[in-house]
């Protein structure tokens, strides 16, 4: 349905591998003034000048973490950065590097790539990042593509998960559960498609949570914006298996329990609206639906005026201690432990 149409296709195997890194990080600036060398030498230099260095990666799988037959590959080259970006953004860090490394099959031809890279390089310009090295190899199957990204942060505002006290407040960014649900859209029209290849997919009403899926935002404004209102987070975390599971990691490093309010998860219209469609309960997906790439994170209860009606942060429950255990209060006021099932335990539910 989203395939792409374009007749002309470069053979990978005309560039070499240093044509091709070359090639294709050609347009590439530095942006950072603490990459000291990137691309070109046997290793990048970067001068973290006495702050704390942060370093993530994540490997994504065609299959398994991306469907390429509704991700275009400009979208899965930005998102491949957000998903890093994200885990440097919740230790309250700034992102300043990347390294890129692939692993792609002769199916794909340059023309691919550049598509890939571009969306790369998207990336790096909006969250002003370096792409300071990687590798490309070949792969007899699909495409494998690993981002590692590197931060700094002042040693006294670097956010662990294990800060929270009895007490805080639990704090979320954005909203939940349009990630999970616009891959549902999207995987509803591939079937659609399968049936009937004439069938035009209508995703306008579904255009905010497609969006979420296939273009998400790491929340580096949220980081930028704690900094502006003094506001040191006690732990942090961010969502990428979803709500429920990010709660227990931050609780258990914790050692705290917490109490989290149904009615205070902020869910975005069109989120509930398709949710009543798909006859799926906007709460579970919320709480398990994952790849939403918020922040989750702690505050001590002196802060509450500082972040009162932002329109970006919902105090979302607050922290207990930890025998009185993970609880979930529901809109009938009820409690119920809150379990981590994550995205594929929903998915086996259905
Ligand atoms: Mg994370």
């Amino acid at each position: 349905m989203f395939e792409n149409k374009d007749e002309s296709r470069t053979s990978l195997g005309e560039l070499g591998e240093f044509g091709l890194i070359n090639h294709l990080t050609q347009t590439f600036k530095i942006k950072q003034s603490s990459t000291v060398t990137a691309i070109g030498d046997d290793a990048a230099v970067i001068d973290p000048d006495g702050k704390q260095l942060v370093v993530t990666t994540d490997l994504l799988v065609e299959g398994v973490h991306f469907d390429l037959s509704f991700m275009p590959l400009k979208h899965l080259g930005y998102k491949a950065v957000m998903v890093n970006l994200s885990d440097v953004y919740a230790m309250n860090a700034e992102a300043t590097q990347i390294t890129v490394s692939i692993a792609v099959s002769n199916r794909f031809p340059l023309e691919a790539l550049e598509e890939l890279y571009a969306g790369i390089e998207l990336a790096c310009s909006i969250y002003n990042v370096d792409l300071i090295g990687g590798d490309t190899t070949s792969s007899t199957t699909g495409l494998l593509i690993s981002v590692t990204a590197l931060g700094q942060a002042e040693p006294a505002t670097l956010v662990k998960r294990d800060g929270a006290k009895d007490g805080d407040l639990l704090v979320v960014s954005g909203d939940l559960g349009a990630s999970y649900m616009g891959l549902q859209v999207l995987e509803r029209e591939k079937q659609v498609y399968k049936v009937n290849p004439n069938a035009q997919p209508d995703l306008e009403p579904y255009a905010y949570l497609v969006e979420r899926q296939l273009k998400p935002e790491a929340r580096k404004d949220v980081v930028e914006l704690l900094k502006k209102i003094e506001v040191q987070p006690t732990a942090m975390i961010d969502i990428s298996d979803g709500l429920s599971s990010e709660i227990i990691h931050l609780c258990k490093s914790s050692k705290t329990g917490v109490r989290l309010y149904e009615e205070k998860i902020p869910l975005d219209p069109q989120l509930i609206q398709v949710c009543e469609e798909f006859e799926l309960d906007s709460t579970t997906v919320a709480l398990s639906g994952g790849e939403d790439y918020e922040l989750l994170f702690t505050i001590k209860q002196e802060d509450y005026e500082k972040i009162k009606g932002n329109p970006h942060l919902t105090v979302i429950g607050h922290i207990t201690p930890e025998n009185d255990g993970l609880n979930l209060i529901t809109r009938a006021n009820t409690s119920i432990p809150i379990v981590a099932r994550g995205w594929n335990a929903l998915k086996d539910e259905e």
